[in-house]
């Protein structure tokens, strides 16, 4: 199977140096350091927007169609957070 890498000559060439790799890569618009950097703040805030949420078990406004996340998801999400935070 061939691929091919189409690369608009426009494109953002960004740069990752760890230890002594040096890792160029194309795209983006800049974010990723920032969530990075942020991703305590941001799982914060998603727990927060899930718990206040006035839904029952879950809906597209903070963790999914019930669907497809099923019921436990509004309880289960915040406890994987925490989980993930520490606390
Ligand atoms: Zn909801």
């Amino acid at each position: 199977m061939d691929y091919f890498l189409i690369i608009d000559k426009n494109a953002t060439i960004r740069k990752i140096m760890y230890k002594n790799l040096t890792i160029y890569y194309f795209s983006g618009i800049g974010f990723s350091e920032l969530l990075y950097h942020e991703h305590a703040n941001l799982l914060n805030a998603a727990r927060s927007l899930i718990e206040k949420c006035p839904c029952a078990y879950g809906c597209p406004s903070c963790v999914g169609p019930t669907l497809e996340v099923g019921k436990s998801a509004k309880e289960i999400v915040p406890k994987i957070i925490g989980l993930i935070l520490g606390k």
